[in-house]
């Protein structure tokens, strides 16, 4: 493990909030990004059930507006972490999703993984509401086929932050998959 991450464990313990058995252990991640900013990575994890949830804490911030671009082309990609602050437009040209910025989704931490899963939910729910004549039927069985694709890790895409108003983190697994685009005076100048 790199000496960037330094990890304590069971420091504290709980009851689970959700079987009520359970003793929750608290893990608590420390980790420096590149650029020298650090957070608090905090992992709850119950004994005895499913039960498990990531928290994150940034212990500083940082205000650089810009656009993060993360590459992705197989298993381990899907494995980067991505934290969207409110601010943050998260998108995903190839599967045509778009998460606005907002306040419904405050600090929301997860992986790449996690955000196909979500986005995945989201399109079956729409696509049985659909009946099997409706137009956009094919399509959205077909968008399905990409995710599932892109679950397995065989499908390239590009997961692309906005952030106009910064805090928004993505931490690769591959750090040349990353890269980040400073935006000056809040324009974008497209290329
Ligand atoms: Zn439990």
């Amino acid at each position: 493990m790199a000496d960037n991450i330094r990890n304590n464990e069971n420091k504290f313990s709980l009851r689970c909030p959700d079987c009520a058995n359970g003793i929750i252990s608290i893990n608590t991640i420390e980790y420096d990004l590149p650029d020298g900013d650090k957070m608090l990575i905090v992992k709850f994890v119950c004994d005895s059930c499913n039960f498990h949830k990531n928290d994150i804490i940034p212990m500083t911030t940082r205000i650089e507006p810009g656009i993060m671009t993360l590459k992705v082309s197989n298993e381990n990609d899907l494995k980067s972490k991505i934290y969207r602050s409110p601010t943050g437009k998260l998108e995903i040209p190839e599967l045509e999703l778009i998460v606005e910025p907002g306040p419904r989704a405050d600090f929301y931490y997860t992986n790449v993984e996690g955000i196909l899963l979500r986005f995945e939910e989201a399109v079956l729910i729409y696509k049985n509401s659909l009946g099997k004549t409706d137009p956009e039927f094919k399509e959205i069985e077909e968008l399905l086929i990409d995710l599932n694709k892109a679950l397995k890790g065989e499908l390239n895409f590009t997961l692309q932050i906005t952030d106009m108003g910064g805090g928004s983190y993505i931490i690769p697994q591959d750090q040349s998959t990353y890269s980040f685009k400073k935006i000056d005076n809040l324009k974008i100048d497209h290329e």
